[in-house]
């Protein structure tokens, strides 16, 4: 991709390497990293990108995006990525990939002003309330009620997988309002203050051993009627273009070339039958295959981008990037697990470098099978690729 950036491309990779060089320390990733000084560090850094117009990229200028050509965000995209600067689990994406476009396409004036600078400058974490107990891949089958009494909404349900629930200061959900006709017609769209009397949060850990998921319950939850996005009972059209935006940036072509690149330094580093991984031809092989997919799989998302920056809006393409990109990069940990080989079930508390690195190894190979299951089963997607682009 190189020699198609022109020389003002070329300066602005050396400011995006320069500002990462400058500002993503060893020290503030440790702080990330570590649970108990996760929030406080994470927020640091969006402030920190935030201060260099860098937050939303995405968003338009008027609301604090930046304008870039499609070229500039991969640029952008990539160098963080390969930096480890930004990945696919950022808490961000709540706030500035799902409900910061919501809000900027079908909300009122009052709501920009609220909600989009906090967003911005991350005094405001979001999460996401879309999942139930009953209602997953058929989310219009939905049931957390909100009747309206007076000047508020009286919200009583439970949503399933919040991720970051826990961290949260504002949820957006998905409500039902009415029952009476076609499911798909009686959502709403409710932003929800996460301080509102009635709110429980409760912890899921997952398969990683860590806590990011949640329950998040709402007995008689009152939210003022100003918090409803566009009009009642047409939330399932905001859902829906929340999802298609959810789903542009979940291929996750950096972060996998960024894994493409250190399983070719571990097969170096790794030794089997008495020469180095990378010697091996199977192994080659291997590492081959899912690299030609890769790079297939980035020029699709490119070309998703600039029809996207071209004022399409991304549809069943946006599946198609969902699909392949989770795949691929489970198909990368798969990898990376059988490179682990036998330091996999050795708990690092001694520190050992290899021990670490099988740890992290098997944290991200179960967090990753998650990949195909969020922002929409794999599945699913396949049914929305049968449907749209095949005709079925
Ligand atoms: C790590 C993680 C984080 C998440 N974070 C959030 C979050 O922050 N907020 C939120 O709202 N949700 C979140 N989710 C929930 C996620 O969106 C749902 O798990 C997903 O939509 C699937 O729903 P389900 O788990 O109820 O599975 P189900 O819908 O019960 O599906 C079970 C299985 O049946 C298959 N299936 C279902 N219907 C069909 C069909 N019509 N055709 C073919 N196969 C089908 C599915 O593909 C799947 O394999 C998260 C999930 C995970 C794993």
């Amino acid at each position: 991709m190189d020699t198609t950036f022109t020389p003002e491309e070329r300066v602005f990779r050396d400011e995006v390497r320069t500002w990462i060089k400058r500002y993503w320390t060893e020290e503030l990733a440790n702080r990330i990293a570590d649970k108990s000084t996760f929030k406080e560090a994470q927020t640091e850094l969006q402030k920190l990108l935030n201060d260099q117009g860098w937050m939303a990229p995405g968003w338009p200028e008027e609301y604090g995006g930046t304008g870039w050509s499609v070229t500039r965000r991969y640029i952008y995209n990539t160098e963080m990525a390969r930096a480890g600067v930004l990945g696919p689990a950022d808490p961000m994406v709540f706030g500035v990939s799902m409900v910061g476009p919501v809000i900027y396409t079908y909300g009122n004036e009052e709501q920009k002003k609220r909600f989009l600078p906090k967003i911005l400058t991350s005094d405001e974490w979001w999460c996401q309330g879309y999942s139930e107990p009953g209602s997953g891949s058929d989310l219009a089958s939905l049931k957390t009620k909100a009747e309206l009494e007076g000047d508020h909404y009286v919200v009583n349900g439970a949503k399933i997988w919040t991720t970051y629930a826990h961290y949260a200061d504002w949820i957006f959900c998905l409500v039902r309002t009415d029952s009476s006709g076609r499911k798909q017609e009686g959502i709403s769209f409710l932003l929800i203050d996460m301080k509102t009397p009635g709110i429980k949060v409760n912890p899921i850990i997952g398969i990683d051993g860590r806590h990011t998921l949640n329950e998040t319950e709402f007995n008689n939850v009152r939210v003022p009627k100003e918090n409803l996005i566009g009009e009642q009972d047409k939330g399932w059209t905001y859902a829906k273009s929340l999802l298609t935006h959810e789903r542009l940036y979940v291929a996750n072509v950096s972060q996998s070339k960024r894994s493409l690149a250190e399983l070719k330094k571990l097969a170096e580093r790794e030794w089997a039958g008495g020469q180095p991984l990378a010697a091996d031809p199977y192994f080659q092989q291997r590492i081959s295959d899912i690299e030609i997919d890769l790079m297939a799989l980035e020029f699709t998302e490119l070309r998703v981008l600039s029809a996207a920056a071209a004022g399409k809006e991304p549809g069943a393409e946006s599946s198609v990037l969902k699909l392949r990109g989770s795949e691929i990069a489970k198909a990368l940990q798969d990898i990376k697990m059988d490179v682990a080989g036998y330091y996999a079930g050795i708990d690092d508390a001694d520190n050992n470098a290899n021990h670490s690195f099988a740890n992290k190894t098997r944290i991200d190979f179960m967090y990753g099978r998650a990949s195909s299951v969020y922002g929409g089963t794999n599945e699913i997607q396949k049914n929305i690729i049968a449907k749209a682009v095949l005709g079925f």
